[in-house]
Parts: structure tokens; sequence; C-alpha cells
């Protein structure tokens, strides 16, 4: 199995419940959901004349489409440079296009914990323990579908959210898959102060929560 890799950096997870906390992110290349507020549009793509040595990924030091493909021992390798990290993110692009059962079972064997963030608009391919962030992407211009199974396996659902009728599609989404069992995070685009204010009134309603992204606040990555 290869894996487009975009990036992989080592950093604070800044949202939702690992906030805070080291890890390794392993970003990989490819999404066809087409959100317009995307901050990652340059993993979109997943074309072959975009992949680049492993040696280019791992020193680029912007934001590009170009990528290259890892096998599982190429990742354990590059993971395991980050000798105190115990927290190992696959995010995107979406990562649930890809099977990650066998990269998340070796480092779970090996002492790691591995977190997933996905819009769950593919059946997710992961281990048992794997903790999920579910970041539902509700008619995208993409026109990808919501899977109930991603949906159902999440540990915490994180709502993006820009105006009051996100927070209105948050609720509709929490009634039509009857969800009354997991964290619910509100996330403002962008740190946007009006976003904010509407996810803070919503969190106190609600009794959600609210995930700031503390990386934009440090002014890491
Ligand atoms: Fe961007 Fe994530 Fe939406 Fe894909 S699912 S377009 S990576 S925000």
């Amino acid at each position: 199995m290869l894996y487009p890799i975009n990036e992989i950096f080592y950093t604070l997870q800044g949202e939702a419940t690992f906030a805070g906390l080291p890890s390794v992110f392993v970003r990989l290349q490819g999404c066809d959901v087409g959100c317009a507020f995307c901050d990652t549009k340059h993993t979109w793509k997943l074309e072959p004349e975009n992949v680049i040595s492993k040696e280019d990924v791992l020193a680029k030091l912007n934001d590009s489409e170009k990528y290259a493909n890892f096998t599982v021992d190429n990742l354990l390798q590059e993971i395991k440079k980050y000798k105190n990290c115990r927290h190992v993110v696959f995010t995107g692009g979406e990562p649930g296009t890809f099977n990650l059962s066998e990269i998340m079972n070796i480092l779970e064997n090996q002492g790691y914990v591995t977190q997933i963030e996905t819009s769950a608009t593919e059946e997710l391919k992961i281990s048992n323990n794997t903790w999920v962030t579910v970041s539902p992407k509700i008619n995208m211009p993409g026109h990808k579908t919501l899977k109930p199974t991603a949906i159902y396996r999440a540990n915490e659902i994180k709502m993006p959210i820009g105006r009051i009728e996100d927070v209105e599609k948050l609720k509709k989404f929490l009634f039509e898959y009857n969800i009354n069992d997991k964290l619910i995070w509100l996330q403002p685009i962008s740190c946007n102060k009006k976003a904010t204010q509407i996810c803070v009134d919503a969190a106190l309603q609600n009794n959600w929560r609210v995930s700031v992204q503390i990386h934009k606040f440090l002014e890491i990555r």
C-alpha cells in the first residue's frame, strides 16, 4: 500500500479534545469534497505530475500540491523521528479515502494513540482504537454523501461554523442521525469574530464545546 503524503510535521494539535497535545501530523493528498472554506485546497488534486521525492516532501517549507508516495515503513520511519511524541494525526485532504488500518494498528501496538480527522464522506478503514474526529461536510460542492458508518464511529463531532445557519445545520444533522452520545465541538471558521460569538452562544445554549484552533493563536503550524 502506498500513501500519497503531502507533508509530515510535528506540532501541537490545535483543535478539539486533544488541543495542546504534541502530535505528528500526517497529511494525505486528495479530496473531492470541495468545501468553499477549505484551508488546505492544495491537497485536493491527486495528479501523478505532482509526485516528487520523499526527501523533497519532508523538506517542504510552503503549502503546495506536490506529494510523495510513502509505504507503511516509510511512514513509521518518519513518525519515529519525533522521539517523545506518542500521538499521530492522519489528516488531509480526506484521509478516509485510504486504508489506514495497518499503519494505525502497528503504531498502537507500539504505544501510540492514533487519530483521524475526516469529513465522513468515505467508509473508514481504520483500527478499532483510533480516535475519530468527524467534521461533517454537508451539501458541499463535491456532492459527496455522508457515510452513516463513519458518523457513528466518531468519538467527536467538530462542526465548522461561519453563520447561524451552520448551527441549524448541525442540529438537523444530530437529529437525523440520532446522535446524543458524542462530544460536540463548534469551530469558528478562520477564527472569525462573529463566527466565534455564534459558537459561544450556541455552546452555552446546547451544552456543546468551542474549539478555537489554538495553533492559530500561538502562531504555530
Ligand atoms: Fe478541505 Fe477537508 Fe473540505 Fe476536503 S473535506 S475540501 S480537505 S475542508
